[in-house]
């Protein structure tokens, strides 16, 4: 009987390949960094090349390093960097150019334009999405126009196009698929039909035939190529990195939230089959759809700087040496004694969106020391959270019992203590914080019936909890302090 199910994490910074036994648990990892291309200012690119290889070889080595016999894998997952995309000759299997990556700017300009024009409105009604470089279908349209040779590809029948879970499973199956956890990041993707839209794609002139088939986020993607590692493994789930995490997370029910602390922070919850149209400037997206079911939709809501306002402590104010020790200042004081930070450095997200915001620190007195400021910019993480959470509860209607938090900052008690404090809300870590491997792992291993969704709600028993202790009246205070804050940050920078 096979033993394992393997993920492949493709991130921006790094490729991944993660050993999940039958019980749910990582056996073992391997990582490899992937360069990151600037070629011009607010370009941002990978070599789609290094891409593929570097998760087959951190694939290969996960299974010498423990000296697993492919035979016994039973299952594939793959969860990717989202939005990022390329084109590629489908004979060839070479990519065109480069991959675009998510935060590349290049096409910033054309979206202001459409932001501007008659489709705005329906962009958004049928994507769930704000117009923004950010996702795909302007990094296709660039690409379609800027690549040598793809006219003549396209009347061949020989140009794909992709993002990177459609990369890898062509690479490594031959087939042109995605799923619709990704489709609907690209803009192209209609979240009502669910189907490529093609009054979308003609707004972007792509041609419909260049994109992948659609296939369940758990359907069967295809076998790999038995020369990779000698044995045909399906491929049996595909989920964006963020679903993947609220999969992993086991944000099953409506209402369900997950937030991941990383240089940013991704907050999603799981609103059920039913799309919410948010008034807050949040997206809606499918978070799976499961073979035979129907799409479960998510609102998605981000910060833009969350533990990058720790490595500004660390790099830019030199305050600290490394990112843990916030914790240990932080401690030092009982609270930050008034003083807020709020690092609005490249303006203001939800509920704001205030691109002309700038960061400050507010409430200085004689007697602040390098530990308040150090508190009160961890306690910024939690401010900001809370503030897209309420826009979610508000656009949802949904009530929360808790949510449950991973990436690099969650490890930090104090800040998960603050956490649940400002949002009255309990705030659940789970043990391993590696929710997006095990995401997309979770998913193919419920298609092979190794778990089912309750047997793993069940066995997630060793999660730390932090409930809420602060007083109505404290909490009431400190968010009408945080809100005076943000109020004096608004529109900082001239503009006409
Ligand atoms: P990403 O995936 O965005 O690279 P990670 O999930 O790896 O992010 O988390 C890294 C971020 O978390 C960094 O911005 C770092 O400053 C922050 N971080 C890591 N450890 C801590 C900690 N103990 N306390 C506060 N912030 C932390």
């Amino acid at each position: 009987m096979p033993k394992y199910i393997i993920a492949l994490d493709q991130g921006t910074s790094s490729s991944r390949s993660i050993l999940v036994d039958t019980q749910g648990q990582i056996v073992h990892i391997t990582q490899k960094e992937i360069t990151q291309f600037y070629p011009e200012s607010g370009y941002v690119e990978h070599d789609a090349t290094e891409i593929w290889e570097t998760q087959i070889s951190t694939l290969q080595q996960l299974l010498l390093e423990r000296s697993i016999k492919p035979s016994d894998v039973a299952g594939i997952g793959i969860t990717n960097q989202r939005e990022t995309c390329l084109l590629w000759n489908k004979k060839t299997g070479e990519p065109l150019s480069r991959a675009i990556v998510w935060q590349d700017r290049r096409t910033a300009d054309f979206c202001d334009q459409l932001t501007q024009s008659a489709h705005q409105k329906y962009i958004q009604s049928q994507t769930g999405l704000v117009i923004d470089a950010y996702f795909s279908a302007s990094k296709i349209k660039w690409l379609l126009e800027h690549t040598p040779g793809v006219d003549e590809l396209l009347e061949a029948g020989n140009l794909c196009a992709g993002t990177i879970d459609s990369w890898l499973i062509y690479k490594l199956t031959g087939n042109h698929f995605t799923d619709p956890s990704n489709a609907s990041r690209t803009m192209l993707y209609n979240i009502n039909t669910h189907a490529w839209d093609q009054q979308l794609l003609e707004i972007f002139n792509i041609p419909l035939s260049i994109l992948p088939e659609v296939k369940a986020s758990n359907a069967n993607f295809g076998h790999i190529n038995t020369a990779i590692i000698g044995s045909p493994i399906p491929v049996l789930a595909v989920l964006g990195d963020q679903q993947a995490s609220l999969f992993g997370q086991l944000c099953f029910t409506s209402g369900s939230v997950k937030n991941t602390y990383g240089t940013g922070c991704f907050m999603l919850m799981n609103t059920g089959t039913s799309r919410i149209k948010s008034v807050s400037g949040l997206i809606s997206t499918i978070a799976w759809q499961l073979d035979g079911e129907q799409p479960v939709y998510a609102l998605e809501g981000s910060v833009f700087i969350a533990g990058a306002a720790i490595q500004w402590l660390r790099d830019g104010l030199k305050l600290i040496d490394d990112s843990p020790d916030s914790e240990f200042y932080a401690m030092k004081v009982e609270e930050s004694s008034g003083v807020y930070v709020v690092p609005a450095f490249t303006g203001l997200g939800a509920p704001y969106w205030d691109m002309y915001a700038r960061g400050g620190i507010f409430g200085l007195e004689r007697s602040t020391e390098k530990s308040h400021l150090i508190r009160a910019t961890l306690e910024s993480l939690a401010y900001q959270s809370a503030d897209v959470l309420r826009c979610m509860i508000k656009d949802s209607a949904l009530q929360l019992d808790s949510i449950r938090v991973d990436g690099g900052a969650s490890v930090n008690n104090l800040l998960m203590q603050f956490q649940a404090d400002i949002l009255n809300t309990k705030v659940v870590r789970p043990q391993y914080t590696e929710s997006t491997a095990l995401g997309v792992a979770f998913l193919a291993g419920l298609t092979l019936g190794f778990w089912s969704k309750e047997s793993l709600i069940a066995s997630s028993a060793n999660d730390t909890t932090f409930e809420p202790q602060m007083s109505k009246n404290e909490r009431t205070q400190r968010l009408h302090g945080w809100q005076k804050a943000v109020s004096r940050c608004k529109d900082w920078l001239d503009h006409d």
